[in-house]
């Protein structure tokens, strides 16, 4: 499910990708040079000169004492490494700003702590009024909704806070880490020292507006090629040749092909239409397939023989802009040339970012773990015996061999009876009011007490929802979380509810980890995969709140196989990726067809090496290139792989525990805060994250 961005996220992220406005300067900016003071063709964004940083430091040196050095010089280090020349007298401005006295910085950190949650609050809530239109059920939309709903009120925080030089009284006063100093000295420091990191953290990177909006350039392309990558399946045709797909059928790649694929499982022809989409895929990653068949469904394509003819018939819908002219002409490479645009973006913006020079560093800097961590559980949880355990059971359940394409096999849901539970949720809630007045009933069934259940109840608003629904935490004490649920004209259906108690879960953490944490800079989860875990805790409870018994059993072992096959099935996507972007800064001038081979081989060695044991298709299959998100949004996809272990993670130290130790565990561990996920994980159930509990509950499942 969906959890509304956070406005911290929004800061730290409007950094590396917000669009400055050039030339805007501050509105009480003393220290910045007239346009006289700088020669005519000095370079803006050249950085702050040696002789001034000495400089400021002899002069703050003298002002508080020798015994102030080292402290004085980590400082204006930090500030320096972002001020410009532009910027004016560097060291002016830290005579006046440095602060030597504990007195003085702690009064600095206390107003500094409240001004950031107040902006951030505001911002965030100007965000849901801005939004509420387009995101609320509320009447008819209006077309000026849309526009409001691009409006980003909080584009140029980060952007302002350096113009105003607020980042560089931070960055002056209080220590900046790097992930490997966050992993190193991190266990060690108190709450205080976490906190003024998360401070500096906020300002750790000040990329030139045009390189930023390069970067957001190069996404939104990325994202336009994706959105009008589509197959018009009915004119795909299978390996003998035969039109199986249905009139009409479009699929995006890669998603609806995958979902797709994982349908056909229930499907009598499936298997010949699983082949069929897993040569589509194959065509994609390797560019092989014809450029006219994409989004075309004026021609039928053999993916198999890529023969390209002309379509007898030819759906209402099919874009206007399309060939009707068969051509084999293969793709150009458009799909890496996509890549490419990221990492030219991303290599313009390295030396901006002292504390974390690559694409790479700041995919793992944002994530908070190394990638030494991340490689070791990717691979932990790709050289694991189960897997070959749980092939064989597939197989078994299958009747055959199984093929590379069963990478994407579902072990199956637990079937609940739905219609009877839509009958149950839609009387009990015709309306988001009545779960509303319901909230303290249910989070008392969860294990709370009566008065924690008023508390967290009294902190959360709930809208009708146009979408599917999502929570949105509040990011100042004062403001509600909201929980946005979709309640149809006759009222809630069992989706719809389901839906709502995960984006409760959502509210409770957002709710405690704001209003309950010892500093508002600390307020929040490490990051997304956290708060999915605990919304999870939630949604899982979701049918004893009803009343009725807790699904266990086959349907509880078949999850478990499920996330185990899912989970290894990304974590190779993953592993792929970043070996990828390693390929990619060893060779900075590849061209697009270099970068294409050079992917299809790491596709292919990867599958080799831990897939086609249990799925065949040695030498020859690159399917694990075929994701979406490597192309519109990269380095993303290890999250989805660390969500799923610190999901079972979080589920076994609750598991079996009665329901007041569950709502008092679930409270303390919120509490914890924005720290590293490995100390979060080790202080919420004693180590850190960590891909046995998922290995573990797999095993007792192929066990049973
Ligand atoms: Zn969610």
């Amino acid at each position: 499910m969906r959890i509304a961005t956070r406005t911290s996220s929004i800061l730290l992220a409007a950094a590396v990708l917000a669009t400055a406005c050039p030339g805007r300067s501050g509105p009480t900016d003393t220290t910045k040079p007239g346009p006289g003071d700088l020669p005519a063709n000095s370079d803006p964004l050249a950085p702050v000169s040696p002789a001034a940083v000495r400089d400021a430091i002899a002069k703050l040196t003298a002002k508080h004492g020798a015994s102030h050095t080292a402290a004085i010089q980590a400082g204006v280090e930090q500030a320096a490494s972002l001020w410009r020349a532009s910027d004016g007298d560097f060291a002016a401005f830290c005579v006046e700003h440095y602060l030597a006295t504990p007195a003085a910085r702690d009064a600095l950190f206390g107003k500094l702590q409240g001004t950031v949650e107040q902006i951030r609050g505001h911002v965030l809530e100007l965000g849901r009024t801005v939004r509420w239109g387009t995101e609320v059920e509320d009447g008819p939309m209006q077309p000026i909704d849309q526009l409001l709903a691009t409006y980003d009120i909080g584009a140029h925080v980060v952007d302002d806070l350096f113009t105003s030089k607020v980042a560089f009284a931070i960055l002056l006063n209080f220590p900046r880490a790097t992930l490997a100093q966050k992993i190193k000295d991190g266990p060690g420091w108190n709450r205080r020292t976490w906190a003024e990191v998360r401070l500096t953290g906020i300002v750790d990177t000040r990329v030139p507006g045009e390189l930023a909006g390069a970067a957001s350039a190069a996404e939104a392309a990325a994202d336009q090629y994706i959105a009008g990558y589509n197959l018009w399946m009915h004119h795909v045709l299978g390996e003998d040749g035969k039109r199986r797909f249905p009139s009409g059928k479009r699929l995006i790649s890669h998603w609806n092909l995958r979902d797709e694929l994982k349908a056909n499982y229930a499907d009598a022809d499936g298997l010949a239409k699983q082949r069929t989409i897993a040569k589509v895929m194959e065509r994609i990653v390797t560019q092989t397939i014809p450029k006219a068949v994409i989004n075309n469904p004026r021609l039928d394509w053999d993916p198999v023989t890529n023969q390209v003819t002309a379509a007898a018939e030819i759906e209402a819908d099919a874009p206007k802009d399309r060939t009707a002219t068969p051509s084999d002409e293969r793709e150009p490479d458009m799909r890496f040339e996509t890549v490419l645009g990221h990492f030219r973006a991303a290599k313009a913006i390295d030396r901006f970012s002292p504390i974390a020079p690559t694409r790479m560093a700041r995919a793992f800097d944002s994530a908070e773990l190394s990638e030494e961590r991340v490689r070791g559980m990717l691979v932990e949880i790709l050289e694991s015996p189960l897997a070959a355990e749980a092939a064989r059971e597939m197989e078994r359940r299958l009747g055959r061999k199984l093929e590379p394409h069963d990478l994407w096999y579902e072990f199956g849901a637990g079937g609940t009876a739905e219609a009877e539970l839509d009958a149950i949720t839609r009387k009990r809630y015709p309306t988001a009011e009545a779960f509303a007045k319901d909230l303290p009933r249910i989070l008392r069934d969860l294990g709370f007490t009566a008065a924690r259940a008023t508390y967290l109840a009294d902190h959360i608003a709930v809208d009708p929802s146009r979408g599917a629904g999502h929570a949105m935490g509040a990011e100042r004490r004062g403001d509600k979380a909201h929980l946005r649920t979709r309640v149809e004209a006759g009222g809630m259906d069992y989706k719809g509810y389901n839906i709502a108690v995960h984006e409760l879960g959502h509210n409770v953490e957002q709710t405690f980890s704001l209003y309950d944490v010892d500093y508002t800079l600390l307020a929040g989860v490490p990051n997304t995969a956290f708060t999915e875990a605990l919304a999870f805790l939630f949604q899982a409870r979701d049918l004893e709140l009803l009343g009725r018994p807790k699904p266990g059993g086959e349907a509880d072992r078949l999850r478990v196989l499920d996330a185990f096959w899912n989970t290894r099935e990304i974590a190779g996507s993953a592993l792929v990726e970043i070996d990828v972007w390693h390929w990619l800064y060893d060779h900075p001038e590849a061209t697009a067809a270099e970068l294409r081979e050079a992917t299809v081989k790491i596709a292919r060695d990867v599958w080799d090496r831990f897939y086609a044991p249990t799925l065949g298709g040695k030498g020859t299959t690159s399917l694990l290139g075929i994701y979406s998100h490597t192309i519109a949004s990269p380095l993303y996809l290890f999250n989805y792989v660390v969500g799923h272990l610190i999901a079972f993670q979080i589920e076994e130290h609750v598991e079996g525990k009665d329901k007041a130790t569950f709502a008092n565990e679930f409270e303390r561990v919120c509490r914890l805060g924005n720290i590293l996920p490995d100390l979060w994980m080790q202080q919420a159930t004693g180590k850190p994250v960590s891909s046995q509990p998922l290995l573990g509950a797999t095993a007792r499942a192929l066990a049973r």
